[in-house]
């Protein structure tokens, strides 16, 4: 059954009409005819959906059956990335979202190679995602948060945040992880690492340093390894 994470409000309602990139999806890629049924997907809930109406522009379903979705885990995990360069942001936003993470922030470090995250390309992380999401089995796609610098992330992020750091040596990812948690964000570094002053500040706020192990992973490595611990450690079905 093909699936398409729509704004959960679509849900909602008895009669759902899809736009864009789904509607051309459906019409011109899969050529879908009215009578044929598709899975729509938002907040964590799913519904089969048998479509009655069929453009490239538009397409209209009625909504048949809902039902919460399997594919979300019980932790709301938030990720906070570094721009990193080239398309190695995008893959880790592809892994992570089929890791099941429930936001992705993304930041600028001091050492950050790249420095800026134009709309356009924020966007594109954005449609990586639902793709990602669909594909996944999730009931729900991460939602991408505006660019962000070291200091707005304490703020920004939901706590207990957690801080995988190259320097730490006594405490791992795992042995840190809160059991019950409903909420956690992660933070990893950029390709040059994380400065001193930055983890004093992580420090100040109150975030847990953790370390993921005695090797030097790359960033993207380390953010996808530590959404894969936190997630089976956390996630119970
Ligand atoms: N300072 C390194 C590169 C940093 S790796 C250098 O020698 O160039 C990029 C980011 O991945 C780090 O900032 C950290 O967040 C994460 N990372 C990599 N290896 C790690 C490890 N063993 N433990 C915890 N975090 C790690």
């Amino acid at each position: 059954m093909h699936r398409f994470v729509v704004r959960a409000a679509l849900l909602a309602e008895d009669s759902a009409t899809l736009e864009g990139a789904h509607a051309r999806q459906i019409a011109v890629v899969l050529r879908m005819q009215p009578g044929d049924e598709i899975t729509l997907v938002g907040g964590g809930q799913e519904a089969r959906a048998i479509i009655q109406s069929v453009s490239p522009e538009r397409v209209v379903a009625t909504i048949r059956g809902r039902a919460a979705s399997a594919g979300e885990p019980r932790v709301a995990l938030t990720l906070a990335l570094p721009l990193l360069r080239g398309d190695r942001s995008e893959e880790v936003v592809e892994a992570v979202t089929q890791l099941g993470v429930a936001m992705i922030v993304p930041y600028v470090a001091t050492r950050s190679v790249v420095r800026a995250l134009g709309e356009a390309k924020r966007e594109r992380w954005e449609r990586i995602a639902r793709e990602s999401a669909e594909t996944a089995r999730r009931g729900a796609a991460p939602a991408v948060g505006a660019p962000r610098s070291w200091a707005e992330l304490f703020d920004a992020l939901p706590r207990p945040i957690v801080v995988a750091w190259e320097g730490e040596r006594d405490r791992m990812l795992r042995d840190t992880l809160p059991r019950d948690a409903l909420a956690l964000s992660l933070v990893v570094g950029p390709e040059g690492g994380l400065a001193d002053e930055e983890i004093a500040l992580a420090r100040a706020n109150e975030a847990l340093i953790v370390s993921l192990g005695p090797r030097n992973l790359r960033a993207e490595t380390a953010a996808i390894a530590a959404v894969a611990i936190v997630m089976d450690q956390l996630e119970t079905w």
